[in-house]
């Protein structure tokens, strides 16, 4: 990030999403072959499905505009209305989502406490499982993977495996909101197809660490993507030249997972200056991708993000807690400059 020494520079804290395509994404773009897909006939979305699909480990893919949608088709394709979805009380699909799923798929969804990494205990799934008539069908068991409230948590296939046995036991499917797997991927040093085979189906995004600018991939079995299709045209997500978007994340599959390393290690980094600083609660131990969650002793979210801002640092402050995510673009000299700041905004006393 260019710093002209005179303009106030700002380093954008906030999110992976902000992200700008690369040039490479730009001119493949430009320069994509497309057609009608919702006749099946852009061979850019093709491509990419098929991409995306064999990395997972599934029989097909769908593209789709966010993971938002994705996580909505996929639960509209496993559940039937008044049917129970299980997730972590924390869940980006339960929180963060406008309550797309309840509302669009007649889905109860029943949230379990999870530990400080986002995970849920099997136990626990165990303890709900209908002893009769008139409770829900608990039709899908949803697993953030990495898990954005649980500071960025990678699950290892050991971690997801008990909670993945007991839905299935009790038959429910398994679907995984991958929205950061490549993160997960990179940071257990394991292919996404090993952490996604927990899995009955995968939804993951394009357009937060990896770049691009638009899209998601739900993935798994034909069948299954085939239902996906239908709710994905249902809720107004066919697109038709969308060969011009899936080229920019073919792209990112190509060059922009291997360096979400470096992402890994300012989060760190940034989580390591930060434990320094009087205020600011975060064990860098916790850090194991690109998401730091500072809990802070004033309890005051959104006023000390709105101080950081006067101060040229950007973070997403809700609550009692600022969130800082590295990505693309910040460098490891934008993270001491970053540290810098807050700590002078600290000593200013405001
Ligand atoms: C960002 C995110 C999503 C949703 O992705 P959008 O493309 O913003 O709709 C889903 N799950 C998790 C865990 C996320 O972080």
């Amino acid at each position: 990030m260019a710093n002209n020494g005179t303009a106030p520079r700002t380093i954008d804290l906030r999110s992976d999403t902000l992200t700008k395509p690369t040039d490479a994404m730009r001119r493949a773009m430009a320069e994509a072959e497309v057609g009608d897909d919702v006749y099946g006939e852009d061979p850019t979305v093709n491509r990419l499905e098929e991409t995306a699909a064999r990395l997972m480990g599934k029989e097909a893919g769908l593209y789709v505009t966010s993971g938002t949608m994705g996580n909505l088709v996929s639960a509209l394709s496993w559940c039937n209305r008044g049917d129970e979805l299980v997730c972590g009380v924390d869940a980006h699909l339960l929180v963060n989502e406008m309550g797309a799923i309840a509302t669009f798929g007649g889905v109860q969804m029943r949230a379990l406490p999870n530990d400080h990494r986002g995970l849920m205990d099997p136990d626990d799934v165990e303890l709900i499982v209908p002893p009769g008539g008139y409770f829900p069908r608990m039709a899908l068991l949803t697993i953030e993977n990495t898990n954005n409230r649980g500071n960025g948590a990678a699950y290892t296939v050991e971690q997801m495996r008990p909670l993945a046995d007991v839905a299935r036991a009790n038959g429910m499917n398994v679907h995984m909101d991958g929205a950061r797997i490549f993160n997960a991927s990179v940071a257990l040093g394991v292919p996404p197809s090993e952490l996604a085979s927990v899995a009955d189906s995968v939804t993951f995004c394009l357009s937060k660490g990896l770049s691009a600018p638009v899209g998601s991939v739900v993935t798994g079995s034909s069948e299954f993507v085939a239902r996906a299709r239908r709710m994905r045209k249902m809720v107004g997500g066919g697109l038709r030249q969308a060969g011009v978007l899936a080229a920019a994340g073919l792209v990112a599959l190509d060059t922009m997972v291997d360096r979400l390393a470096d992402d890994h290690a300012n989060a760190k980094r940034l989580a390591e200056g930060l434990a320094r600083i009087p205020g600011f609660q975060v064990d860098p131990d916790t850090i194991e991708t690109n998401i730091v969650y500072a809990e802070l002793d004033d309890g005051d979210g959104p006023g000390t993000s709105a101080r950081l801002k006067e101060r040229g640092v950007l973070g997403n402050g809700r609550f009692n807690w600022v969130r800082f995510v590295p990505h693309y673009g910040i460098t490891a000299e934008d993270i001491d400059e970053a540290l810098d700041a807050i700590e002078s905004t600290v000593k200013a006393g405001v």
